[in-house]
């Protein structure tokens, strides 16, 4: 997205990624979950946020609901809303990325064309993103069935969602575009939480995302 101004100029960072990266032993990147209501975004989450922190990593969780209490409390549900729900968050991811930290979303983002936003914004390649971000981005699908979901049901919502009470909900009356070629599939039904951390950690160092110090 442009600025409205005109008179809004870019103002490069003297401290270059290479310098962050030294210092951080990691380099900032953003690693999307998208899956279901239930699907264990939010659980893998904190558990990867919790395993990096331990490991003496840098990271953190952009999660969707906390995420509408403050930034996005204006946005409803709506498809547009949705949309710029997604867009606000990868501003955010963007720039944390940029920061250097591990950065980790968990929000259903059900539209492929919002992911595929996204990672133009994170990685500085779509337009209107003036090149200012570059940042690494991997979405990461955490692929559960509709119906194991529903059976989970750990805010209750698919119940609601059922008797009609929750409009747009998705899954039930709103669709999910799952993701085609994800860089990772959590496929939650059959793996626990500890091998899906391990599976995303794994995926970090094969990448070089983390490094330990004086290897950067
Ligand atoms: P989301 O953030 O995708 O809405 P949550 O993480 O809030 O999902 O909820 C997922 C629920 O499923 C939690 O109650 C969690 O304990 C449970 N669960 C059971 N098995 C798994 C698994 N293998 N991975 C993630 N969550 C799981």
């Amino acid at each position: 997205m442009n600025p409205k101004s005109e008179n809004i100029v870019w103002h490069a960072a003297s401290v270059t990624a290479d310098d962050r990266r030294r210092v951080m032993n990691q380099q900032g990147c953003v690693l999307w979950m998208s899956g279901l209501s239930g699907s264990g975004k939010s659980t893998i989450a904190r558990a990867l946020e919790n395993a990096l922190l331990q490991l003496g990593h840098a990271a953190y969780v952009l999660d969707g609901d906390n995420i509408r209490h403050g930034l996005n409390a204006d946005l409803d549900f709506s498809p547009a809303a949705r949309s710029e729900n997604i867009r606000r968050v990868a501003e955010v991811a963007a720039l944390f990325a940029e920061a250097g930290l591990i950065t980790i979303t968990a929000f259903i983002s059900p539209y492929a064309a919002d992911r595929q936003r996204a990672r133009d914004i994170i990685t500085g390649t779509g337009s209107g993103t003036g090149g200012r971000a570059s940042g690494r981005f991997f979405e990461v699908f955490v692929n559960t069935p509709l119906a194991v979901c529903e059976s989970r049901d750990p805010k209750a919502l698919y119940a609601k969602a059922r008797a009609g009470e929750i409009p747009d909900f998705t899954g039930i009356s709103s669709p999910f575009e799952a993701p085609a070629s994800p860089d990772l599939e959590l496929p939650t039904a059959t793996m626990t939480v500890e091998t899906a951390v391990r599976r995303v950690i794994g995926h970090l160092e094969k990448t070089g995302i983390l490094t330990t110090k004086g290897e950067a």
